[in-house]
């Protein structure tokens, strides 16, 4: 159904098309996942100027024909994220969540909520990239399954419901377990069920800090959730 779509959306990826022209991905607040292509882009006089780059949060106008490829026919900037940009480390950890979020969500699945947390991070790393830590990193990590149907049971042991003693993590079983239902699973340290529990609750602006020790585990868990339960692989959640 030919027509055009206005929505606001995030430029995950952008590639270069052809001459002139650029393939997008974005991550939109009405479609979710979807991939546009921008003609004429890469000319000097291009109506679009530099806003079709990653981390750009934009008010956009996409045409819809027949193709699976919209094309973008507007795009003005709501949010530029130009002081990301400046800092290697903050430029870095929105490459990873901008790499999350294509990696967990499918095309045309809308999920606001995703849209919203990847604006909010991206401010954050915008606001103070100081926070371009493996920790934010990995609240949102947390954050991307709950909206994906996958987040991992942290309160009770996720095979038999004892609450009391937790002594590892299972990504077949689906989060923390006890000692009784350990088998396949790894030890995680109190701390690190503190930090992955904390880290879900709060806002992403209140993600705790940790021991590296804390946050590795912390990373496996999240890991191993996804690959069991969403069937895909994150990259690192920060550089090696
Ligand atoms: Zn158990």
């Amino acid at each position: 159904m030919p027509g055009s779509l206005k929505t606001e959306g995030v430029v995950l990826r952008s590639l270069r098309f052809g001459e002139a022209d650029r393939i997008l991905h974005l991550y939109t607040l009405e479609r979710g996942r979807v991939s546009a292509i921008a003609k004429g882009v890469r000319r000097t006089r291009s109506r679009f100027g530099g806003r079709l780059e990653p981390f750009f949060r934009l008010r956009l106008v996409l045409h819809e024909g027949r193709s699976e490829l919209l094309t973008v026919t507007s795009a003005e900037t709501v949010a530029p994220q130009a002081r990301l940009r400046e800092d290697a480390a903050a430029l870095d950890a929105a490459a990873r969540a901008c790499d999350a979020v294509a990696r967990l969500f499918a095309d045309g699945e809308p999920h606001p909520e995703v849209f919203h947390l990847l604006c909010n991070e991206l401010a954050l790393l915008d606001g103070d990239p100081a926070r371009a830590t493996q920790a934010n990193q990995l609240a949102f990590r947390l954050k991307l399954l709950v909206a994906a149907g996958v987040a991992p049971q942290l309160a009770a042991c996720a095979s038999c419901g004892e609450r009391e003693h937790i002594a590892g993590f299972s990504g077949a079983a689906g989060g923390v377990v006890c000692p009784a239902c350990e088998a396949g699973a790894f030890p995680l340290a109190e701390e690190s069920h503190v930090f992955l529990t904390k880290a879900l609750a709060l806002p992403l602006a209140q993600t705790p800090g940790a021991s590296p020790r804390a946050l590795r585990q912390a990373e496996r868990a999240i890991a191993e959730t996804v690959e069991y339960h969403a069937h895909v692989r994150l990259r690192a959640a920060a550089p090696g």
